[in-house]
C-alpha cells in the first residue's frame, strides 16, 4: 500500500497563475508531491502541457488533467483521463463527467466571494468528492465545506489553489493507493481512501502572493 501526497488544484499561466506548467511540475517534485492536477480556469491546456512534460521527461510524478470550470452557479473542478468538452452548464458538466469517467468536485464551495456553489451543492447529485479545504479560502468557508462533506457523506479533498510556486502543496490530500496510476488515484478518491491535510500559508506568504499576482496581472495587461 502506498500513501502519496497530492495537490489537486493548481493554476498556471494558462489562466491566472504565475508559473508555467513546467515550473509547477518542478515545484511539486521539490515539495515531495507524487500527484498533482493543474486546474486552470475553463481550460485543460495547462494540465495537458504539464502531463506531456512529465511523460516526456520521465519524471516521478503523476500529473492529472484538471479544469476549474466556471459554471453558471459557481466554480467546479473536473478531473478526467482525457480532455473532454467541459460545459459551463452545471447539469451538463455533471453528465459529461459521468459519461467520461471523470471526477467532479465543487471548488471552495462556501467561499462565495470566489464563486463557490454555496448551498447549490446540496441540490445536485453526482459529486465525486468535495474540496473541503482550500488554502486560499477563509477558515469559515472551509469549516462549512467540511460539515457539508459529512452531511453528504462524500470524501474530502484539501488543495492549495496555488497561483504562485510557494503555495504548491501547502494544503494537500494524502491518497491511499495500490500503485501510482491515474486510474488508481480516481478509484481511491471515489472510494474515499483520502485524508485531507489542512494547511494554510503564512501571513508573509499571503502578502507575497498578492504582490506577485498584482505584478503578474499588470505585466500581462501591459504586454497584451
Ligand atoms: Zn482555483
Amino acid at each position: 500500500m502506498l500513501y502519496v501526497k497530492a495537490d489537486l488544484h493548481i493554476h498556471t499561466t494558462y489562466s491566472d497563475g504565475v508559473c508555467s506548467p513546467l515550473e509547477v511540475v518542478h515545484a511539486a517534485i521539490d515539495r515531495g508531491l507524487s500527484v498533482i492536477a493543474v486546474t486552470d480556469h475553463d481550460t485543460f491546456m495547462g494540465a495537458l502541457r504539464a502531463r506531456d512534460y512529465v511523460k516526456r521527461s520521465r519524471l516521478e510524478l503523476l500529473a492529472l488533467l484538471g479544469n476549474e470550470v466556471r459554471t453558471e452557479l459557481g466554480d467546479v473542478l473536473i478531473y478526467c483521463l482525457e480532455e473532454v468538452n467541459a460545459s459551463k452548464n452545471l447539469l451538463k458538466l455533471i453528465e459529461v463527467s459521468q459519461d467520461n469517467g471523470c471526477l467532479i468536485v465543487p471548488a471552495h464551495p462556501f467561499d462565495i466571494l470566489r464563486l463557490g456553489l454555496g448551498n447549490a451543492i446540496f441540490e445536485y447529485r453526482g459529486w465525486s468528492a468535495i474540496e473541503v479545504w482550500n488554502a486560499s479560502a477563509n477558515k469559515r468557508a472551509n469549516k462549512r465545506a467540511i460539515e457539508a462533506s459529512r452531511e453528504l457523506n462524500l470524501p474530502g479533498i484539501a488543495s492549495s489553489d496555488a497561483h504562485i510556486a510557494e503555495y504548491i502543496g501547502i494544503a494537500h490530500t494524502i491518497i491511499e493507493l495500490n500503485e501510482l496510476s491515474e486510474e488508481e488515484v480516481f478509484e481511491s478518491i471515489r472510494k474515499g481512501r483520502v485524508r485531507p491535510y489542512f494547511g494554510y500559508p503564512s501571513f508573509n506568504l499571503t502578502l507575497k502572493r498578492i504582490v506577485k499576482s498584482v505584478k503578474h496581472m499588470a505585466w500581462r495587461t501591459l504586454s497584451a
